[in-house]
């Protein structure tokens, strides 16, 4: 008899599988289907999809709660900010990812709520902030700056308030933070990142311990349509299979890449916290040297987007779009799995090129 819970490594590999029917499949097989036969689950596959069901029961079963996957994080974040009544005050992390920011920003355009700014590392600040909101958005660590929240005491006392409280948990996954475990009511994910890891998927989630809102935001995602494709789920399942592996590997490798970058006369402002898989840092000779840098790198691809096994890095202010807050000449590098002397390599290179 097992007499502890499994290890997030085991769920990772073992959640979420069919059941075991003589010569059928291990692995959840894609179901591409609109019409499915009466008497399951769904009948029609805006409703459900048995690939999506597996996805959810695996991402579910590692942050211990109940997943809903939507086609994108920005479409999760929609799903779950539908949720605040009109007029309702959103607490966010200031530098949260942009298009949670523009969104939140177009919603107080529109008079649909009304929006406090927070530095999510002062955590009586946030508190204080969260007084009478309808929902605390939380990012740690925030996306790009890499600030990192008190999620514990935070959402304690303002959970208890009766705020909600939704974390962003792309950056650090359920392998390294578990926010409803530590009081939060809602976890959100761009499941295009580290989770499938590969860089071949766009999709989202939401968990929840919360029924009432989970039935809520199903029944959102039917009746909005932001639902995500069979392909998606099935590959995002894949990379999760692998996540725990690809993550101590990321992760040892932005350690040590982190600290050979602390000590780079070229590097400014490095913000590493400690673990994950991202690191930023300016480069003290300014924007038009931080660009150059990224586009001269050869194994380190100039790219957008994080969370895959191949490394990419860009300098954040060349999206116009960007807030203005994030410095001209960061980098944010998003670090993968390659052998970190060829990495350092590409780095010290790169680094030689602009001083
Ligand atoms: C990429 C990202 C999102 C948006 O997710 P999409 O899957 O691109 O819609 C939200 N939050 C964070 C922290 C992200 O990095």
């Amino acid at each position: 008899m097992r007499s502890r819970p499994r290890a997030p490594e085991t769920v990772a590999v073992a959640a979420g599988r069919p059941a075991a029917t003589p010569g059928g499949p291990l692995n959840s097989p894609i179901t591409l289907a609109s019409a499915l036969v009466p008497g399951g689950d769904s009948e029609y596959a805006r409703h459900g999809n048995p690939t999506w069901t597996d996805f959810e029961a695996a991402l579910g079963a590692l942050e211990g709660g109940r997943a809903l996957a939507f086609a994108s994080g920005m479409a999760a974040t929609t799903a779950l900010l539908e949720l605040v009544p009109p007029g309702g005050t959103v607490v966010a992390a200031a530098g949260s990812y942009y298009g949670t920011t523009s969104q939140l920003s177009e919603r107080v355009r529109r008079g649909q709520v009304d929006l406090r700014l927070v530095d999510v590392t002062d955590t009586e600040a946030v508190v204080r902030a969260s007084e009478d909101a309808a929902l605390l958005w939380l990012e740690s660590p925030t996306n790009p700056g890499l600030d990192v929240a008190d999620i514990r005491t935070i959402a304690s006392t303002v959970s208890a308030a009766g705020t909600a409280v939704a974390v962003d948990n792309t950056f650090a996954t359920p392998l390294r933070q578990k926010p409803l475990e530590l009081g939060a009511d809602f976890v959100v994910h761009s499941a295009s990142k580290l989770i499938a890891g590969h860089s071949d998927v766009v999709l989202g989630a939401v968990v929840t311990n919360d029924d009432r809102a989970y039935r809520a935001l199903a029944s959102r995602r039917s009746s909005h349509g932001a639902i995500p494709g069979a392909l998606e789920t099935y590959l995002a399942l894949r990379g999760l299979r692998t996540l725990h592996v690809r993550l101590d590997r990321a992760e040892q490798n932005a350690r040590e890449l982190s600290s050979r970058l602390a000590l780079a006369p070229q590097v400014t402002g490095l913000r590493y916290p400690g673990f994950g898989t991202i690191i930023a840092f300016e480069v003290a000779a300014g924007p038009v040297a931080a660009q150059k840098m990224t586009e001269v790198s050869r194994l380190i691809t100039y790219a957008t987007s994080l969370g895959g096994v191949e490394s990419t890095w860009e300098r954040r202010r060349r999206h116009t779009n960007e807030p203005v807050d994030v410095p001209e000449s960061l980098v944010r590098l998003s670090v993968g799995i390659e052998h970190v002397d060829d990495l350092w390599d590409d780095l010290a290179a790169a680094l030689d090129v602009v001083g």
